[in-house]
Order: C-alpha cells, then sequence, then structure tokens
C-alpha cells in the first residue's frame, strides 16, 4: 500500500466516505493538477497542427505525428485504422476496464480568414478538386488535447486500474476521396466496423467538441440525445420532355418539384409527433432544365433531414417518401427518393451521464452549462451506439467576445488557447473517475 493509497485509506474511514471514492479523489485530483505540466505542448501542438490542415482520409502528417507521440509514451500503436487513423493503447499498472477516449483529426475545404500567424495556407484534393482546408470545426485542438491527456495519463499509468484506448480517427466531416454513397463507411461508423472497439473491448467511451458559441473553458452536457441524425435525402423527379410552348405534349417534372417541395413543408409541421423531439427537412440544391423553351426530362434535388430520435427519423423519411411519390403521381410525373443516413443521433448515456457530471464540475471549476439540443451531426454517435458514451461541448471564446465569434465551419473560426487546459483536465479526469469507481 502506499504513503497516498494509506493516507486515503485512513481519510476515507475518518469522514466515512466510501473507500474507492477516496482513492478516485486522490488520482483524479493528481491528473487534473498534472494537467498544467502539457498545456504548453498542447498549445504548440495545436498550432502546428493548425497550420497542417488535412480533409477526411488524408490525415497522414497529422496521424504520423500522433503515432510517433503515443509510440514515444510506451504505448501499443496501431495506425492505418479505417484509411488513416490511429489507435493507441495505454495498460495501467493494476487489473479494470478498457475505456475509449476519442479524438477526430480532419480539417475542411475552407479558406481560413483568420489571419492568424500560423493560418493554414494549404490546399487538398477534394473529391477532385483543388480546395483550400482549414480547420474550420477545430479538430486541432480536439488532437492536440487528446496527444496531452496521453502524455497525463502515461505519467501515472502503473497507478491506473484499467486500460485507455486513444482513438485518432479519421474523417468526422465526411470522405474526401469519395462522395459518400451509404455504401462504403467513413470515419467512426468505419473504425466500428472494423471492429475498433474490440480487443480489448471498451466498456465506455469519451469524447468533446470545441465550440465557439460558449465562453472560454465552460462545459456543455447533455443527458440523452444531444446532437441531430443526419440524413442525405436524394429526389429525382421524371416527367417528359416537351416544348416550352405546349406543355400538354409532355409531363412537367419542374412544377411537380414545386409541389413537392411544398408538400415536403408538412412532413414536420402536420405529420410529425414532436413530442419526443424536434425534426428538420431542408431542400438544398435542386437542379433541373437546359433553356428557357425546354420543359426537361428530369428534375434533381438534395437536401438533410435531422432529427433526435430513430423511430421519428424511419417515419420522417417515410412520410417523404410517400409525400414526395404521390405529388408526383398526381401530375404524371415519377418521383424516386432516398435517404442515405450520414450521421446516427448522438446520445449520451444518462448513467454515465449522471455518474461523470461532478467530475465536469471539477475540472471547470463549476462553470458547466446545460446544453440545449444541436441539430448539428458528430460520427461519435456509432461508438455511443455501441457502448455507453458521454459526449460535451468545451467552450472556446474569450467572454469578451461572446456574440461576436464566428461558428464553427466559418473561415473566421477561431479557438481561445485558454480553454485547451480544461479540456485536458476532463479526458483526464474522466478517466481516471470511470475508472477507479467501475463498479464490478
Ligand atoms: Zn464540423
Ligand atoms: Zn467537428
Amino acid at each position: 500500500m502506499t504513503k497516498t493509497l494509506l493516507r486515503s485509506t485512513l481519510l476515507s474511514i475518518a469522514i466515512g466516505l466510501p473507500l474507492n471514492q477516496a482513492v478516485a479523489d486522490s488520482l483524479t485530483d493528481k491528473v487534473i493538477t498534472n494537467a498544467a505540466r502539457h498545456e504548453q505542448q498542447a498549445i504548440a501542438w495545436r498550432h502546428d497542427i493548425h497550420q497542417h490542415p488535412e480533409l477526411g482520409n488524408q490525415e497522414t502528417r497529422t496521424a504520423g505525428v500522433i503515432a510517433e507521440h503515443l509510440r514515444n509514451l510506451g504505448m501499443t500503436v496501431e495506425t492505418g485504422i479505417g484509411t488513416t487513423g490511429v489507435v493507441g493503447l495505454l495498460e495501467g499498472g493494476k487489473p479494470g476496464p478498457t475505456i475509449a477516449l476519442r479524438a477526430d483529426m480532419d480539417a475542411l475545404p475552407v479558406l481560413e480568414k483568420t489571419g492568424l500567424p500560423y493560418a493554414s495556407k494549404v490546399e487538398q484534393d477534394y473529391q477532385g478538386k483543388s480546395m483550400p482546408v482549414m480547420h474550420a470545426c477545430g479538430h486541432d485542438a480536439h488532437v492536440a488535447i487528446l496527444m496531452a491527456v496521453a502524455s497525463n495519463l502515461a505519467a501515472v499509468r502503473n497507478e491506473l486500474p484499467g486500460s485507455i484506448k486513444f482513438i485518432f480517427q479519421p474523417a468526422e466531416e465526411g470522405p474526401s476521396d469519395y462522395i459518400y454513397d451509404g455504401k462504403r463507411y467513413f470515419g467512426a461508423r468505419q473504425l466500428v466496423e472494423e471492429g475498433v472497439l474490440e480487443n480489448p473491448s471498451v466498456e465506455a467511451i469519451f469524447g468533446l467538441h470545441v465550440t465557439s458559441m460558449a465562453p472560454t473553458g465552460t462545459i456543455g452536457y447533455r443527458s440523452g440525445p444531444i446532437m441531430a441524425s443526419s440524413g442525405d435525402l436524394h429526389i429525382t423527379v421524371t416527367g417528359k420532355q416537351t416544348h416550352g410552348a405546349q406543355p400538354w405534349n409532355g409531363v412537367d417534372p419542374i412544377v411537380a418539384s414545386a409541389q413537392i417541395i411544398t408538400g415536403l413543408q408538412t412532413v414536420v409541421s402536420r405529420r410529425t409527433n414532436i413530442m419526443p423531439a424536434p425534426a428538420v427537412v431542408t431542400i438544398g440544391t435542386i437542379e433541373g432544365g437546359t433553356r428557357h423553351n425546354i420543359i426537361p426530362d428530369e428534375v434533381k434535388m438534395t437536401g438533410t433531414v435531422r432529427t433526435f430520435d430513430d423511430e421519428v427519423q424511419q417515419q420522417i423519411n417515410a412520410d417523404i417518401k410517400q409525400t414526395a411519390e404521390h405529388i408526383a403521381l398526381a401530375s404524371g410525373a415519377q418521383a424516386h427518393v432516398s435517404v442515405i443516413e450520414n450521421y446516427a443521433t448522438t446520445v449520451n448515456d444518462p448513467n454515465l451521464t449522471q455518474r461523470m457530471l461532478p467530475t465536469l464540475q471539477k475540472v471547470s471549476s463549476g462553470r458547466v452549462f446545460p446544453s440545449p439540443l444541436v441539430t448539428g451531426s458528430e460520427d461519435f454517435s456509432y461508438y455511443a451506439q455501441k457502448v455507453p458514451g458521454l459526449f460535451f461541448f468545451l467552450g472556446v471564446t474569450p467572454s469578451r467576445h461572446m456574440g461576436q465569434a464566428a461558428p464553427n465551419h466559418s473561415p473566421e473560426f477561431v479557438i481561445d488557447d485558454q480553454a485547451l487546459i480544461v479540456g485536458i483536465k476532463a479526458l483526464s479526469a474522466l478517466t481516471t473517475d470511470y475508472l477507479t469507481t467501475a463498479t464490478e
């Protein structure tokens, strides 16, 4: 028995705390205190990764930096997971469960306009076209934070009752090397399919996302659904081409499409039970015709469907199909509808959320806020479908800039480096808290 353990044992007996709680506090307090040692390195890593952003499935440089770091910490490291993913396993000195911590590595096809000294000047191939690339969603911070957490936890590995899988995944924002058609998965879904949560099997998973919509160092959490599912909607309306002056000789898919778009507005407003969760149906593109005086054969539309509940999602998909097909039929046209699932609803396990909330309070000095539902999507959802998961938001905007901050995905999106330390503390402390209080 170590001196610390002896002291905490005596303390727990003296003040009547359960033994495991007191032990948990000592190791958790230690990793929270030690986090500061890794802050400057994390900031340097983030700036470097920010300056060298890489699109989904092309994160080779980023993966190289991560793999080298994890190997230097003495971890077993696997690379090339689901294209460019890196997974490191840190085995603790004591027996216990395995948990996973996840960071996403990819950037977006966005032309950076932050004016930062470490702003990106990178271009990469995005689905066959050269595009400027920027870490406009803050995944550079996610990588830097998790690398620092790896250092922090590796330093106490002998005291860790269990193991930690560090998952650095590619392509959270989607693949840059092919157009997703629902068949070949990408990002988290691909990793889960490849068995990233097995061998050793993972008991729980934690992840965070930076947000410019909250003040630096605050933590947003929500039990149950937190981020929406996302379906890609594709509608093709087929009519019969004719002269624009003689519509009676053909079938006009443009007028049918206009009616379909109007009809789709009633799917959420008149047919969806909004009691379990809200939903959104949006048509984002419409394409058809070549000339002012020709009624075309075909119109293609695409859109997005967002929900927070699998059953609601299935019902909405069916209602969209029925609405579009029957409106098309009414004008003698035909509609073909498909919805490709891009992301599932991200659901935080209620028990895990409740159990970990005190730790989130602790690492943020009580600056925890209940997050609203977010209609954006996350492929963390696919891990959390398999094992209990907790995904939370980390605020990265200085208080004085709140209200003017550019949102994630904007070319002006910036991150306050002061927020990184809270992310390092949070993922480190969630890990030690979970492992040291694991129920048998
Ligand atoms: Zn994003
Ligand atoms: Zn993101």
